[in-house]
Formats: structure tokens, C-alpha cells, sequence
């Protein structure tokens, strides 16, 4: 197969991540025909996952992405490993009846084991750490969701721990809420350098990869399915895509059944020691239950690494960061005159139920997309699945077929009136 090297034709954004992430690997462009077992479209943690696993069964893989591993959500991310959902439990038995809530409880937290797993086998150097996660929130319904949920993680005899508000404000530096949990089993990672170990591990392990590579088209032939790309093209039996909240019109109607919402971070230059010091201690990541959370941690070199929405229209528009800056502000007043470094974003793929899919699409076409911002663990976790779903094993996360978000083409005005509502429930809790 001919790998040549390319210049890119898309840029990588101006975040912590990829200035301080080793290189990686450079894949070159396919420019020829070729045929393969299975074809997967997206170099992010699904489409890495979802290869690493099946070339335990196949020895013919191969991916594509239309930049770099990691170029998507994979590489921009808040590095944040969480075994917790975002979903209230009343609501998640709902959406998981029956013994399907058991099964997706168990997945969580699977998930999670995977990806230090993962870490472990492979030797990815990311700055793994796993030194919990916590969710924090203020008022009746952040206090009903986390007391619900650590009482239900602690039933299940899980190290998870429901911390006041004076513990709360120890824990995280801050005295804006009223209640949190932390959860033994999360941590943290280099979310760039995690996608390009697994990217150095699938081609360690025989995948073919081939970078600045745009699927442009799908048909199907008499064997399987022919992928023609912007300088060549792949014959393959078996297809999963996964690009997730990059998904464009390469299958038609996959990108209506997901909402690609910005979310934007920011990094500060290295805080003081006395300050870092103050600003979980512990070292474990933090998101908020709210109408519009944010999420945040410190890094190795003592950076407020913090995340928050992107515009009210759920777009990167400008990178425009200041509201998220404020935002930190106020949490941590002690890092006032912090010069901040770096800002980027990227698009988190949501699904309106909150579930993440696993989708059949075709005969041995499958998409693994819609992690509603917990893909560190779940996408990890969906290649796993997407890999039996292709050998025809049972799956933990039951197969669906797509289905449309309706009134999709509006779906900015539904993130707007979710975000501004989202910021009036958060004035007045
Ligand atoms: C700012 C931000 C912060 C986040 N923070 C967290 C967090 O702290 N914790 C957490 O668990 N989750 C977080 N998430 C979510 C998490 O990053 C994602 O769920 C996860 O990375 C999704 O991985 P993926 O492989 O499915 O998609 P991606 O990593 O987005 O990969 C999709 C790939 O598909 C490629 N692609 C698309 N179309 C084509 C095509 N036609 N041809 C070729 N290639 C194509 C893209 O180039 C891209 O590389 C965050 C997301 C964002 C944006």
C-alpha cells in the first residue's frame, strides 16, 4: 500500500494538547486502489478502539481520517475519565429498562477500566493518573442528582463518596456548590497523546492507517462496499464509521441522527505553586451538574485546564473564550491575574435521549457516535462493541438502527433555547 506524505489540508487547533503532546506518527495520504477486510472511517478513539480490537480477529484492517489520529474530538478534549453518566437515574432506568439499565451501569464503568486498561497493555504514554472524578453542583436538583447517585454508586459497593459543601469547597478550592461526589475509579489523561499511542498500537499490531484521506463516497458492490476517497479508493467487506461529532454527509442521514454542539476550553499558563495548591488538591477532575456545565482540572505543569459551551448557538464561531474565562473567575478568585495560553474547541456529538448509539446501517455497516461529552471512556468503549458487532457477538450496548433527530436542520435554535434556559435555572438555583 502506498502511504504519500502530504501536506494537510486541515488545520490543528491552537490547544495544550497538541503543543505539548509528543509528534506521534505521520500517516500518509492513500493514492491508490486497494481492498480490505474491514474499512474504517475516523481516526478518533472509536475508530482506534474499534481497529485495535478487531485485528484480534481479522488481519486486515484498515483507517482512514481526513486529517491526523486525534484531529477531532479525540485530540481537543478535556482529558476528563468519568464512570458517571449525565443523565438523572430516574431517567436513565427509563431510557435502559429493565435488565438494560444493569448492562449500561456495568458499561460505565468497564468503560473507564478500559481505557487505563488500554493504556496499560499498549504502554501509552498520556499522563494517565487515575485519581478520581467528581461532580459538583448547587441547588435542589444538582443536590437531588448527586445524593441519588452516590447513594446508588455506594449500594453497589463502589468507592464513591457524597461530600458537603464545607468538604466539597476543601476538595475542589472553591465555595459555589453546595454538594459534590467523587468517584474512586475516575482519572485523567493527555487526550492527544492517548489518541496517538493507540494510533502507534494499531499499527504496531498490523492496522493500516492512512492520514489526510477524506471518504468522499459510498457504494455498494457485489462483495461488500467501495469507499472512494479524495486520491483513492478502498474496496472493503466490512465498514464502520466513526466520526462521531464530524460526521458529514458521507452516509446518508447519519449526520441527522446526532447534534454536533460546541464545547470550548481554555488553559492558563502554569499556576503559581501556592495557587495550584488550592485548586483540587487531590489532583482528580471536576464537572459541574448544572443547566450549563462546565468541567475543568490542573495538568502536570499546574495549568487551570478549563472547559465550557461554545457559542449560545452551540457553534466555535470566533473562539471567542471570554465568557468561559469569567466563568473560572468566579470559581477560583485566586487566579486572578493569570494570564491564560491557550483556547480551542471542537464539536461534541449529542443525541438528544442521551444515549450513545451503536448503529447498523447496512449489512456489515455499523457507526459508533453520540457520547454526549463522556467519549474519553465511551467511544473507548463502543470500539470494543463495534468490533463484536462485526464478529457477530453479543454487544453490552444494544445495536439500534439511525434514527433522525427531527426538525434536525433547526438544531441550532434548540441548542440555543437549551443553553439560554440551561443559564437562567443556573442564576436562580
Ligand atoms: C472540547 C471538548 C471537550 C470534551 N471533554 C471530554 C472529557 O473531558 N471527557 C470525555 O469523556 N469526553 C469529552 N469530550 C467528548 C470526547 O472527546 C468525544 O466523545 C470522543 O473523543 C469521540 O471520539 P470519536 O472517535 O468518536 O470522534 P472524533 O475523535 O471526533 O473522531 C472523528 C474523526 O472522524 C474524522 N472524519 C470525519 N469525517 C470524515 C471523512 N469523511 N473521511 C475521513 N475522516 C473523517 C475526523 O477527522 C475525526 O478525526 C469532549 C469533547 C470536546 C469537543
Amino acid at each position: 500500500m502506498t502511504r504519500t506524505p502530504s501536506k494537510p489540508t486541515l488545520n490543528w487547533p491552537n490547544s495544550l494538547w497538541q503543543a505539548t503532546a509528543d509528534a506521534g506518527l505521520n500517516f500518509g495520504r492513500l493514492e491508490e486502489s486497494i481492498e480490505t477486510d474491514l474499512l474504517i472511517v475516523g481516526a478518533g478513539y472509536t475508530g482506534l478502539s474499534t481497529a485495535l480490537h478487531a485485528i484480534e480477529h481479522t488481519d486486515d484492517v484498515v483507517i482512514i481520517d481526513q486529517a491526523q489520529p486525534g484531529w477531532g474530538c479525540s485530540g481537543r478534549n478535556g482529558g476528563q475519565v468519568h464512570p458517571q453518566w449525565k443523565s438523572e437515574l430516574q431517567a436513565l432506568k427509563g431510557m435502559y429498562p429493565g435488565d438494560q439499565f444493569n448492562a449500561f451501569i456495568q458499561t460505565l464503568g468497564d468503560a473507564v477500566d478500559l481505557v487505563f486498561d488500554l493504556i496499560n497493555r499498549y504502554q501509552v504514554d498520556c499522563q494517565a493518573e487515575r485519581n478520581g472524578s467528581i461532580i459538583a453542583g448547587r441547588g435542589n436538583t444538582a443536590i437531588r442528582y448527586i445524593t441519588q447517585w452516590s447513594q446508588f454508586w455506594a449500594g453497589k459497593g463502589k468507592s464513591v463518596h457524597l461530600l458537603d459543601r464545607e468538604k466539597t469547597s476543601e476538595v475542589i478550592g472553591t465555595s459555589q456548590y453546595d454538594l459534590s461526589m467523587c468517584d474512586d475509579r475516575g482519572g485523567s489523561l493527555q487526550p492527544l497523546a492517548y489518541s496517538r499511542g493507540l494510533a502507534r498500537a494499531c499499527s504496531e499490531q498490523g492496522v493500516s492507517i492512512f492520514g489526510d484521506t477524506c471518504a468522499k463516497n459510498i457504494s455498494q458492490t457485489a462483495t461488500g462496499w467501495r469507499v472512494i476517497t479524495d486520491a483513492g479508493d478502498i474496496r472493503c467487506k466490512r465498514l464502520v464509521l466513526a466520526t462521531n461529532g464530524y460526521t458529514d454527509g458521507l452516509w446518508p442521514g447519519l449526520a441527522r441522527t446526532i447534534i454536533p454542539v460546541a464545547s470550548m476550553l481554555s488553559a492558563t499558563h502554569p499556576l503559581p505553586g501556592h495557587v495550584a495548591s488550592t485548586i483540587l488538591p487531590g489532583r482528580q477532575v471536576a464537572a459541574e451538574y448544572a443547566g450549563v456545565p462546565a468541567y475543568y482540572r490542573i495538568d502536570e505543569k499546574n495549568r487551570l485546564v478549563f472547559g465550557w459551551r461554545g457559542t449560545l448557538f452551540g457553534k466555535i464561531g470566533g473562539l471567542k473564550t471570554a465568557h468561559l474565562r469569567a466563568k473560572a473567575l468566579r470559581l477560583f478568585p485566586q487566579i486572578s491575574g493569570t494570564q491564560w495560553e491557550y483556547d480551542w474547541a471542537g464539536y461534541v456529538g449529542v443525541t438528544p435521549h442521551q444515549r450513545p448509539m451503536l448503529l447498523k446501517l447496512s449489512d456489515n455497516v455499523y457507526a459508533g457516535l453520540g457520547y454526549n461529552g463522556r467519549g474519553v471512556p465511551m467511544a473507548t468503549m463502543m470500539g470494543k462493541q463495534l468490533a463484536l458487532a462485526l464478529n457477530n457477538e453479543p454487544t453490552a450496548i444494544a445495536i439500534d438502527a439511525p434514527r433522525t433527530v427531527p426538525l434536525h436542520s433547526f438544531y441550532p435554535v434548540g441548542v440555543y433555547s437549551r443553553i439560554v434556559s440551561g443559564h437562567i435555572s443556573d442564576q436562580f438555583r
